[in-house]
C-alpha cells in the first residue's frame, strides 16, 4: 500500500507543478500602482504578488486575449 501512497503522492507532485508551470507568474513584488493607469492597486490585491494592473486594466487585458 505504501507504494501506492508514494505514487499517488508523485502524481499530486506533478500535477502541481504542471498547474504551477502553466500558472501565470507571480513572482517578484507587486506595484503599488497600476502600470497602465497609475491607480492605486488595492493593498489586498498587492498582497497575491506579481500584480502590476488595477482590476480594471487586468479585467480588460484578460478580455483582450
Ligand atoms: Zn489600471
Amino acid at each position: 500500500m505504501a507504494d501506492d501512497a508514494d505514487r499517488a503522492n508523485d502524481n499530486i507532485d506533478l500535477t502541481i507543478s504542471h498547474c504551477l508551470s502553466r500558472a501565470p507568474k507571480f513572482d517578484g513584488p507587486s506595484l503599488a500602482e497600476c502600470m497602465e493607469c497609475g491607480e492605486d492597486i488595492p493593498a489586498r490585491r498587492q498582497a497575491v504578488g506579481g500584480r502590476t494592473r488595477c482590476v480594471d486594466c487586468q479585467s480588460v487585458l484578460e478580455r483582450r486575449r
